[in-house]
């Protein structure tokens, strides 16, 4: 096999830090344009391209003492261009647009500057909708470097208080690693190696389990205990690892990780300039099987087919084995893996390994298609794969459902069968297993096994369960008696009825005197699907209730006068399912 690639770029130990984080700056961000946006020292809970469910995170997470309200600062001149209140993700954030090229973004705040949160506030009544989604002018809020736009806070999908702050290219709206640009942060510690992960580059990733193979650490440099030995030519490279800075117990992650083999470069993955429509393929770049079964994060240095992420690679060897390792010989050959934080903290892996089998000519075509398996009869076994080449396909008299090929990230054999369900309304389909990740959404119809009577045909809903838990969404009735429901994950399906509205429970006693509390709030929740809308109304007029999570709240404003009100709070679910909730009190 010839090697295609030349070494473009090569990490010599520098002397002075600047130096080497001009090294690593390789899209020559601006440095120190940006300022850090609190009053506190930067310590990381978080930071760019670590591994989440589905995505890479794609900021900086600042810790705030451990504590919501810290005074957040415009990062440098501009003007506030979107602000974005939501129940899950970034919470309340504030988006700022600065000349140079770049958005700024900062989020789960609590409340904004008062003149901002006042003209929030002012749209969120005239929508009467509190989860509002606006872009402003340049002239509406213009701000200057340093200057006061919010508090921070715990909103949206936050476990503590934190201030997420990113740094985008306003034009590809692509989230940059924040490191890059010269914040003030001090971090001498190079990444943790725990463990190497070796894959049979000849075998479904998802029909395999890697050879996890322990490490032992000298300072900063790893070997494994004896030369590795394979029974394969075609061999990949998983790794786990962990990172952190000075002053934090948090994890973090690395910024680059390269692998060579026998001093020569075979894969390189650099964590930046991630966008939110290629942020899925983590699902991809991860080994997904070994996250959903045994909770842990190996990061690949081979990129699988269907992985379209493919500007994180600086390097990759051949086209064809993108990052897997290539043996034609059965001689011992080193291998080492670089692994380089965002200050340029390096650690480094060095093991040896021997292929111990003839070499095959192209072990590629060993792997030929997604093959279908019928476990309910066993003998139908891969007639439907072959005829339906990449995608997996069904339409028979209870499924319908169509899984492109490019929704894939590698081959395997889709397992199928259904079980009698007779307390629900349709049987279970088993749609192979949840440890095989679908990239994005596909349509699933099912047909109940019985007539729905009219009353009925929309309170149904598409149950899923993983083998572990179980969720479910609203399925709409389509021609021809099917329910169909969007969904991206496989696993087990079928159809229940909903007729059940969420729960609402009241942290208020009725006719209580609330003049001493600053908040009115309930707890809501649905068993079946999710609380779609809610909505309260005090003394007839639309007030500003908050979603996070399960709680919703109202903070006490000028819509609140003293006095005796009553307050009706509605919430209702995926189905239309509806429960009331009427509150007297005084203020
Ligand atoms: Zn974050």
């Amino acid at each position: 096999m010839k090697k295609l690639f030349v070494v473009l770029f090569y990490l010599v130990p520098a002397i002075s830090f600047a130096q080497k984080e001009n090294k690593l700056n390789v899209h020559n961000y601006p440095q120190n344009y940006f300022l850090n946006p609190l009053d506190i020292p930067i310590y990381l809970a978080g930071n760019f391209g670590e591994c989440r469910p589905g995505h890479f995170h794609s900021g900086i997470d600042i810790k705030t003492e451990g504590k919501e309200n810290q005074p957040v600062h415009a990062a440098a001149d501009g003007y506030i261009s979107r602000i974005k209140m939501e129940k899950g993700g970034f919470g309340h954030a504030i988006y700022i647009t600065h000349p140079n090229g770049y958005t700024t973004l900062y989020a789960h705040l609590n409340k904004f500057a008062p003149a901002i949160q006042k003209y929030v506030r002012s749209k969120q009544y005239e929508k009467e909708n509190w989860a509002v989604d606006l872009q402003f002018e340049p002239s509406q809020f213009p701000v200057k470097k340093g200057q006061q736009i919010a508090w921070s806070g715990n909103t949206g999908a936050s476990t503590a208080p934190h201030l997420h702050f990113e740094i985008r290219n306003s034009q590809t709206e692509h989230p940059l690693n924040p490191e890059m640009f010269g914040l003030p942060i001090i971090d001498m510690k190079a990444p943790i190696v725990n463990d190497i992960a070796i894959y049979d580059m000849e075998k479904s990733i998802y029909e395999q389990d890697p050879r996890i193979l322990p490490v032992s650490k000298k300072g900063n440099y790893y070997t494994l205990k004896d030369t590795v030995s394979v029974a394969n030519t075609n061999v990949g490279m998983g790794i786990n690892t962990d990172d952190y800075m000075d002053g934090s117990d948090n994890t973090i992650t690395f910024y680059t990780a390269a692998l060579y083999m026998d001093d020569s470069i075979q894969a390189e993955v650099r964590l930046d300039d991630i966008g939110y429509d290629e942020t899925r393929y983590i699902n991809a770049y991860v080994d997904y099987k070994s996250r959903e079964q045994k909770k842990i994060w190996l990061q690949l240095l081979f990129r699988l087919s269907g992985n379209n992420l493919a500007h994180i690679y600086e390097q990759l060897n051949d086209p064809a084995y993108r990052g897997s390792l290539h043996f034609q010989d059965k001689k011992t050959h080193k291998i080492k893996i670089e692994i380089t934080d965002d200050k340029a903290n390096v650690s480094t892996v060095v093991f040896y390994l021997r292929a111990n089998t003839e070499h095959k000519e192209d072990p590629f075509t060993i792997n030929e298609g997604h093959k279908w398996q019928d476990n309910n009869e066993p003998d139908k076994m891969n007639r439907r794969g072959a005829a339906l080449g990449d995608n997996i396909s069904m339409d028979n008299e209870d499924v319908k459902f169509n899984i492109n090929s490019n929704q894939l990230y590698d081959k395997f054999h889709f397992e199928y069968s259904h079980t009698t369900d007779t307390i629900n309304i349709s049987d279970r389909y088993m749609l192979h297993h949840s440890y095989v990740p679908v990239h994005s959404y596909f349509d699933l119809s099912i047909k109940p096994h019985i007539v729905l009577p009219f009353e009925l045909r929309d309170k149904v809903v598409m149950k899923y369960s993983d083998g572990k838990e179980e969720d479910g969404k609203a399925a709409k009735l389509s021609d021809g008696g099917w329910y169909k429901a969007s969904v991206r994950n496989l696993g087990t399906y079928w159809l229940a009825v909903d007729t059940t509205a969420p729960i609402v429970k009241s942290m208020q006693k009725n006719g209580n005197n609330l003049s001493k509390a600053n908040r009115i709030s309930f707890i809501s929740k649905d068993a079946m699907t999710s609380v779609r809308t809610f909505r309260g109304l005090l003394d007839g007029k639309w007030i500003c209730f908050e979603q996070h999570g399960e709680d919703f709240f109202y903070e006490f404003d000028e819509h609140c006068p003293k006095g005796k009100h009553t307050l009706v709070f509605k919430a209702s679910d995926e189905n239309n399912n509806t429960r009331t909730f009427t509150l007297n009190f005084t203020r």
